[in-house]
């Protein structure tokens, strides 16, 4: 895992300072942030894996799981690979996904009109909610 930039603020201007049981510790030039090498890797990774084969096992596609959680097509097919994660063949439905903020998903959810004759799971992305719908309930 290299590091490239800070993750609180994203500057590239970062340094290497000791080393904090064993692992690489950074300083952050710009914002003065003190960070390891294992500790943002496995935040990072795990949360972005797991909300990236959710998104694949729904029947979504790389492209599209690229434009949403912002990790390239390539990352996820290795992901895919990596963790030997196999699709169920959709054929008689494709989910569309909406990505809501809190008011917006409560809003969404007022409507009973779109919640029958349709599975739907809702999954936190970031500072929003993510709401995956599929209708193979419906005639
Ligand atoms: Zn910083």
């Amino acid at each position: 895992m290299t590091v490239s930039e800070c993750p609180r603020c994203q500057s590239q201007n970062i340094v290497k300072s000791g080393v904090v049981n064993e692992r690489q510790r950074y300083l952050c030039k710009k914002c003065n942030y003190y960070f390891t090498v294992n500790k943002i890797g496995k935040r990072i990774d795990n949360y972005y894996v797991t909300k990236a084969l959710q998104l694949y096992l729904e029947g979504i596609s790389y492209r599209e799981i690229e434009r949403i959680i912002g990790v390239s097509h390539v990352t996820v097919s290795n992901w895919v690979k990596e963790f030997k994660v196999k699709k169920p063949s959709h054929t008689d439905y494709h989910p569309t996904y909406k990505i809501f903020n809190h008011l917006e998903l409560v809003e969404y959810l007022k409507d009973k009109g779109h919640l029958s004759g349709a599975g739907m799971i809702i999954t936190e992305l970031g500072d929003k909610f993510m709401l995956i719908k599929w209708e193979r309930f419906k005639d």
